[in-house]
């Protein structure tokens, strides 16, 4: 792959970023709660059962690829979507 560092084709080495866990006091999940609790936008009624529903197993990973040469890591946000991801060794 390409490094932008070297400004050259070197080996670059593979690394996936597994999407962590969510903070239980981030803004997005007490948001969530409260949602869970008191319904949201014009459901009145406690939106716990379509929050169990929607569990997706097709995850966005993010992949860091870093160059052998100079150490250095360039990192693809919002990479491919993956049911199930793998490093294949050469
Ligand atoms: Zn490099």
């Amino acid at each position: 792959m390409y490094c932008k560092y070297c400004k050259k084709h070197t080996i670059h080495e593979v690394i996936i970023v597994k999407p962590g866990k969510r903070g239980k006091l981030t803004a997005g999940s007490r948001r969530k709660l409260w949602n869970i609790e008191h319904g949201y936008g014009s459901t009145p009624y406690p939106m716990f059962e379509h929050a169990k529903r929607k569990v997706k197993n097709v995850k966005r990973y993010n992949v860091i690829y870093r160059c052998t040469v100079c150490k250095k890591a360039q990192v693809q946000r919002r990479g491919k979507k993956a049911k199930k991801v793998e490093i294949i060794a050469k």
